[in-house]
């Protein structure tokens, strides 16, 4: 059997074990610490621009932090975009609060603004007004940020821009994940960049990245013993993982070409082929990081085939494809709270597959994966 190849490994520079080694050696092995502020300073001056980046020990916790500064609690309701994975809706939960879900558009896969403002007004009417909405640069492609920003102005409401996939990505310019209220990273071994697992909460204060670090550090009170006014969580990175992290930096660039690389070779490959698209971003204001290439396969043309056959034959080959993420609101534990939308995202996950884009994927990979298309279309 031919090793493996995984959906979506990272890529080592070859520096993480220097800065590993050095926290090793100076005894800093707990959580923040100098390759932390270090690694928070490199993330801060990537954006280049008014950025406060806390470092966490995950994307979610960086979501769930989001939160709490926005003082969601019991009771309130959260918008969320239905087609995202798991980990941008469970905070939710966490503070006791509602989520309402939204539909996709089909364009970018992401929030669609249609239905967001419907969603808005309906809660609204129902007696709520929503206290976030939580907005995710689905596999690296940017949302609509103008349209939906406009609309959350317009009613006032917070954006959490869940732009754990989109690392690298831009809008008209800007760099994903400093659009929002707050945004969010992620650093998990399946992004373009890993702490082996982590995430960071970006802000646009100082005074917003203290309170994250104080509730992220056990909200301890200013005092010599320890002293707690308020709920305080374990949610800081620690100096091991911001060494990989500072490692890891240095690949972003060449995990970006790699990756967009990568969907190129797809988009080649597939575009004299029938009834499949390769999801590509919507004009030149979009640029994506191609986190993971998506491909969407109609079912029943020419030869009756779908995306699970092409799962499947992929997997004969010991290579890892997975479906689009479950959209939420199908998901049994959300089940029962609200959707707004047209069924775009059940449509999208019915048809849709992630290919390989792992950072790492060498010609010969690639070779393997190409001989999979030719049989799997020509048979
Ligand atoms: C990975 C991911 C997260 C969560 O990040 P973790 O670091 O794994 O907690 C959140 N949202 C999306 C869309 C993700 O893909």
């Amino acid at each position: 059997m031919d090793k493996r190849i995984y959906l979506s490994l990272s890529r080592q520079s070859g520096f993480e074990q220097e800065y590993v080694q050095k926290a090793l050696e100076t005894n800093w092995i707990t959580s923040g610490g100098p390759n932390v502020d270090e690694f928070e300073n490199e993330i801060e001056n990537y954006y280049n621009e008014k950025a406060f980046v806390t470092a966490l020990n995950s994307g979610t916790s960086a979501i769930h932090l989001a939160l709490i500064l926005l003082g969601v609690k019991y009771g309130d309701e959260v918008i969320c975009q239905t087609m995202t994975f798991s980990a941008s809706a469970n905070p939710i939960l966490y503070q006791g609060a509602k989520p309402v879900f939204v539909d996709s558009e089909p364009g970018t896969w992401n929030i669609c603004p249609k239905c967001l403002e419907t969603a808005i007004k309906d809660r609204i009417k129902k007696g709520k007004k929503p206290r976030a909405i939580i907005a995710v640069h689905l596999y690296g492609n940017p949302y609509m940020v103008d349209e939906i920003h406009a609309i959350a102005d317009r009613y006032d409401i917070p954006i959490i821009e869940d732009a754990a996939e989109a690392f690298g990505s831009y809008y008209k310019g800007k760099k994903c994940g400093n659009f929002g209220d707050f945004g969010i990273l992620s650093f998990n071994g399946n992004k373009i960049i890993t702490t082996s697992s982590g995430g960071a909460l970006i802000t646009n204060s100082l005074e917003l990245k203290e309170r994250a670090i104080f509730y992220a550090t056990q909200s301890k009170d200013k005092a010599v013993h320890y002293q707690h006014s308020e709920v305080g969580y374990n949610y800081r990175m620690s100096n091991i993982c911001a060494g990989i992290g500072l490692g890891q930096i240095k690949m972003l660039d060449h995990n970006l070409i790699a990756r967009r690389n990568i969907h190129s070779f797809y988009k080649e490959k597939f575009q004299n082929i029938n009834g499949t698209s390769i999801l590509e971003v919507l004009n030149e204001d979009y640029f994506s990081n191609y986190w993971l290439t998506t491909i969407l396969i109609e079912q029943n043309v020419d030869k009756n085939i779908s995306a699970e056959d092409l799962r499947l034959a992929f997997e004969e080959a010991n290579i890892e494809c997975r479906p689009l993420w479950k959209p939420m609101h199908l998901q049994p534990i959300f089940l029962k709270y609200p959707y707004y939308g047209n069924k775009v995202a059940e449509e999208l996950f019915k048809k849709g597959l992630c290919l390989p884009s792992g950072s790492n994927l060498s010609e010969e990979d690639k070779n393997r994966i190409e001989e999979v298309i030719n049989n799997f279309f020509n048979k």
